[in-house]
């Protein structure tokens, strides 16, 4: 490892390998680290992503795709089925992918246009001098090391630190934090072409479970629930207590437990020599917690940017604030939009939720946007009216 480049990203998950690889190509000097010493490895995540939104960014590969679907089925709390097109449900179905392989794909193409990339590589600190963030300080396999750069890329995840360090408030409220468990299963039916979504406060209160199917009857079954909605029972409870109802007979082959922020974007995403990518910048969707394609987009924006801010020899927050403004631009309306319609959806009751599936039984679902949805809703059950009118 150098004492010094241009661009040091911290962290290889999607948003933190396509900034090193847009930045790489941008023919900047770039270091890519991870703390972990596998890349992808393990995998916090559903794995679920649109085609259209992978497309955008990088060659589908069949290497890292488990599972193609082409529809989203939603189930309320008393069964009732909605069965959503492909084309309705895009942003959220579509691939299943393998994300152990797809990971290190991303930082592979990385390392290809040319970024270093070192794992087991533990960013612990930030070099500041004058108010501007100049490099990391960091550990690697037990050493201690600084690196200089003219800017750093936190993409550091859910848990990030790294903005904190540089002072920019990164709190997340209780509301605001989406806290899963999953296991992957194996040996259990499930349609092979589906991904399902169920909707109950039984097992996920303020969320839902999912259940996204891997190939052979295999599939990621998990949870989601809003943190202010803890009352002291564990995520892996509710998702067993789930599962004893739907798999009895399933085998668990991995167990994980996670967060995602569904705040909307932080208000601010950089500061002088140092931007926030991905779910260190709250650009995961604030409705499903879905975050591989905005920590992506976001990503590719941050290379671009930092490529001409560097360009012009002005690293400083002023210079880069345009890259607050470039993803506000990509992500800001649909982040800002889902926002509300999250404050809404997750204080809805299990009845109204019934209420609502049965009166949508029929509905021609293709080219309908959830205000239109709501509003055929609320023709049909006027009583629903004061608890869905956010929504419209
Ligand atoms: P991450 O993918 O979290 O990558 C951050 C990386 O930084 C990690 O590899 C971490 O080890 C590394 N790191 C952290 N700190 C340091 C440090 N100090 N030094 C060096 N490295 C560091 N999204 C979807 O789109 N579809 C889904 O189906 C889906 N399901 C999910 C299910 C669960 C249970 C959870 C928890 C999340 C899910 N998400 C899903 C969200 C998705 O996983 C994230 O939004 C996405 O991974 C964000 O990418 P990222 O690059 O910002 O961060």
């Amino acid at each position: 490892m150098k004492g010094e480049y241009d661009v040091i990203v911290v962290g290889a998950g999607p948003g933190g390998s396509l900034a090193a690889k847009t930045a790489a190509e941008n023919k900047l000097d770039v270091l890519l680290i991870e703390k972990r010493q596998e890349i992808g490895d393990p995998v916090r995540c559903a794995e679920g992503v649109g085609k259209l939104g992978l497309m955008e960014f990088v060659d589908p590969d069949p290497m890292w795709i488990s599972a193609e679907v082409n529809s989203a089925r939603i189930f309320s709390p008393d069964g009732t089925m909605i069965e959503l097109s492909e084309k309705m449900a895009g942003n959220e179905v579509g691939y299943v992918l393998e994300r152990k392989i797809f990971d290190r794909a991303l930082a592979k193409m990385a390392a290809r246009a040319g970024a270093e990339v070192q794992v087991k590589t533990q960013a612990t600190g930030l070099i500041i001098e004058d108010g501007q963030v100049c490099g990391i300080t960091g550990k690697q396999r037990g050493e201690n090391f600084t690196a200089k750069a003219k800017v750093v890329v936190a993409a550091d995840g859910v848990e990030s630190r790294i903005g904190r360090w540089a002072g920019i408030n990164t709190t997340l409220k209780l509301k605001d934090i989406e806290t899963c468990a999953q296991f992957l299963m194996t040996d259990i039916d499930i349609a092979p072409t589906s991904c399902d979504f169920y909707l109950n406060s039984k097992y996920a209160p303020g969320g839902y479970v999912w259940v996204f199917p891997k190939g052979n009857r295999e599939a990621n079954v998990g949870m989601g629930m809003l943190a202010s909605q803890y009352s002291g029972k564990h995520p892996i409870q509710y998702l067993k207590d789930f599962i004893e109802w739907r798999f009895p007979e399933g085998k668990i082959l991995e167990t994980v437990v996670g967060a995602v922020p569904v705040s909307g974007m932080l208000p601010k995403l950089s500061t002088g020599g140092l931007v926030l990518v991905g779910d260190a910048g709250h650009v995961s969707d604030p409705i499903t917690g879905g975050g591989i394609i905005n920590a992506m987009s976001s990503g590719r924006i941050a290379g671009d940017v930092i490529a001409r801010c560097i360009l012009d020899d002005d690293v400083s927050a002023k210079s880069l604030s345009s890259y607050d403004a470039e993803v506000r631009i990509e992500l800001g309306k649909s982040l800002d939009k889902n926002y509300k319609i999250k404050e809404v959806i997750t204080k809805v009751s299990d009845n109204t939720i019934n209420v609502a599936a049965h009166s949508l039984k029929g509905v021609n679902f293709e080219n309908v946007t959830v205000p239109r949805l709501v509003k055929e809703i609320v023709t049909r059950n006027p009583t629903l009216l004061k608890e869905l009118v956010g929504l419209i």
